[in-house]
């Protein structure tokens, strides 16, 4: 959501005329995206002023301004604790960005503009002429839920859906210059609802089905709407609204990749209660599993805080057992941060941070090895990869499966295959990656010569494999 937001401040930053410096050196305006989840990410903004107190020293007109949760939760406190920032943002306010530079720009002293538009919520639209293969497009924003560790709900404001009509045109228009993949953004995008009301229009959703899900309606309204979509992800759903109809998108719609990420926060019924997460650990492991059972072949990931107030060792284990049971691929794990205004407060911090960091390592170790095992199992295996872009390091291509899994493809740097999906054959597992080589198929497709990928032209030019149980190898 911030990779987002930031891409956001920077197309509002262009459409004003401003263009972007190769690095601060050369930058006479700074825009600072801040994190305020956990204290660490707070304590970085105060290094991070620090540093650029004596960049602003150097040439005094340079422009300091701190965006994103950290500005919301602190405003104006900002401006009288670091004197070198110029100007504060909230994360609904992005688009006063050049109003406040222009003020500046103008004499004007510095300010704060951290006002949530409830009545009228504004969602910027993406990039002029695309975003690449991959992109994010915001469905909602601000949090209803109540979880007593988090911030989210003070920081980002009440829930505010987009109209689905502006969603599906929005799709439209990133896949028309070349996006393949998009990943819906939401505090808790599965408790979104359409203000349009879409559920009574959409293709296949019964309106009179008590588990059917606004949610649920708005992928199947993408997939019938947008053909030239290759997968639909979404991101971060609340296991409150894994709803049956939202169960039954996923074994319906080809589109939506066999990988969900599903915050759990705690395998302890008593934890999962303080932290006000309006679940079981057996609603959450029934609801995953029919999940799984309805869709073959589905990963899931998850995100864990350890050391929640009052977190015992048996606790703990519940959670490793619930980890080992569901069979995370992929896991967030965090120590647990005492946070503003969050009902928590209430509550002694009381686990060590000793202890928290032995938690930590603990649940590291058994999700890295659950990955290791599933990375090894797909050795040998052949799987759909959309590919990114150039690896890192190497002369590799680097992409991800639909189930997330990231692979490197050798032996194709002579290929530009940036936004192809292609084959890969797995060759081998690394610790948090698979390496793989193009299929036969695949080459002779890439070698064609390329009608740069265009929607639904590219989609028949292109190897189809589904992804599924064989992939399992
Ligand atoms: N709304 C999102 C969560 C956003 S924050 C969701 O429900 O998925 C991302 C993750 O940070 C959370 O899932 C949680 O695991 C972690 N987190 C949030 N507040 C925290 C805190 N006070 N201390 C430690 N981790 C926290």
């Amino acid at each position: 959501m911030n990779v987002h937001d930031s891409e956001r401040m920077r197309e509002v930053l262009r459409g004003a005329g401003y263009a972007e410096a190769e690095d601060s050196a050369s930058a006479d305006v700074l825009v600072l995206n801040t994190c305020s989840v956990r204290e660490k990410a707070e304590q970085k903004l105060r290094s991070e002023v620090g540093r650029l107190a004596r960049w602003k020293r150097e040439q005094p007109e340079r422009v300091l301004i701190v965006a994103g949760c950290v500005a919301q939760q602190e405003g104006e406190q900002l401006l009288r604790r670091m004197p070198a920032i110029d100007g504060v943002i909230g994360p609904d306010n992005i688009a006063e960005l050049p109003r406040l530079l222009g003020d500046l720009s103008t004499g004007g002293l510095p300010a704060v503009r951290t006002v949530f538009d409830l009545d009228a919520p504004r969602f910027l639209p993406p990039p002029r002429g695309g975003s690449g293969p991959t992109a994010f497009v915001t469905v909602m924003k601000g949090c209803n839920e109540r979880c007593s560790f988090c911030i989210v709900p003070y920081t980002r404001g009440p829930e505010r859906y987009r109209a689905s009509d502006e969603i599906v045109a929005e799709i439209a228009a990133l896949c028309a210059s070349g996006t393949r993949e998009v990943t819906l953004l939401g505090q808790t995008v599965n408790s979104y609802r359409d203000p349009l009301r879409a559920l009574s229009q959409a293709p296949g959703a019964d309106p009179e089905d008590p588990d059917e899900s606004e949610f649920a309606a708005l992928l199947r309204r993408i997939a019938a709407e947008v053909p030239a979509l290759r997968r639909l992800r979404y991101t971060s759903p609340h296991p409150r609204h894994l709803t049956p109809s939202l169960i039954r998108a996923h074994a319906e719609l080809p589109l939506l990749p066999r990988h969900v990420h599903l915050p759990v926060q705690s395998g302890a019924n008593r934890m999962l209660k303080r932290m006000i997460r309006r679940y079981t650990r057996e609603e959450y492991l029934a609801r995953t599993r029919a999940l799984c059972a309805e869709a073959p072949g589905m990963t899931l990931s998850t995100d864990i805080i350890v050391g929640f107030p009052g977190e015992t060792e048996e606790d703990f284990e519940a959670t490793l057992s619930l980890v080992e049971e569901v069979g995370f691929r992929g896991l967030f794990g965090f120590k647990y941060s005492r946070r503003p205004y969050t009902p928590a407060l209430k509550l002694p911090d009381d686990v060590t941070e000793q202890v928290k960091s032995a938690r930590l390592t603990r649940l590291f170790a058994l999700s890295e090895a659950l990955l290791g095992k599933h990375l090894e199992g797909l050795t040998g295996s052949v799987q759909e990869v959309l590919v990114e872009g150039p690896a890192k390091a190497g002369d590799l291509w680097s992409g991800r499966t639909g189930r997330n899994e990231i692979v490197h493809i050798e032996g194709a740097s002579e290929l530009d295959l940036t936004g192809e999906v292609v084959t890969a054959h797995i060759l081998r597992a690394n610790k948090h990656s698979l390496h793989g080589a193009l299929t036969e198929a695949a080459r002779a497709a890439a070698r064609q010569p390329r009608a740069r990928a265009q929607g639904s032209q590219a989609r028949r030019a292109l190897p189809v494999v589904n992804e599924g149980p064989r992939a399992e190898g």
